[in-house]
């Protein structure tokens, strides 16, 4: 039997097993802004710019800033289940002094979301592809206390 896979959604945005699921994005050395996605230039206007990029991971956790319930399957890409579930879409504020989007698994009641909330940046099967591999997305949880 063929082994199955699992694959991230993007290559190198979020670490793979058996690493703790983590988000990478990148610090500028010249002025210390975090970006998320990876930035190809540093966007701090007040920047001199002289020192590169450098890739780095992420904190796990973060506060819930914002978030809503997206009710209607977004277009491809994007591989919605048929039937459509609602699921929940998060605005986590990092201590990085950013904020990441991201997805709320499927079995975590959307009612108990609440701002200033606890979050956690988990791997979950976003889908599995035409081989039968798991693609795998980061998405954000309340975090065990
Ligand atoms: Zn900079």
């Amino acid at each position: 039997m063929e082994v199955k896979k699992q694959i991230p959604c993007l290559e190198g945005w979020l670490t793979m097993p058996p690493q703790e699921p983590q988000l990478i994005g990148n610090r500028c050395q010249s002025c210390g802004h975090y970006f998320f996605p990876k930035a190809k230039t540093c966007r701090n206007p007040l920047c001199d710019k002289v020192k590169p990029l450098k890739d780095v991971l992420l904190s796990r956790k973060g506060k819930l800033f914002s978030y809503t319930i997206n009710h209607y399957p977004p277009p491809p890409p994007y591989h919605a289940p048929d039937p459509f579930v609602p699921f929940g879409v998060v605005s986590i504020a990092l201590p990085e002094g950013i904020k990441v989007g991201g997805q709320v698994p499927k079995d975590v009641d959307l009612d108990s979301l609440k701002v200033d909330t606890e979050m956690e940046t988990v791997r979950e099967v976003l889908y599995i592809d035409d081989q039968g591999n798991e693609v795998l997305s980061w998405m954000f949880r309340p975090a065990k206390s």
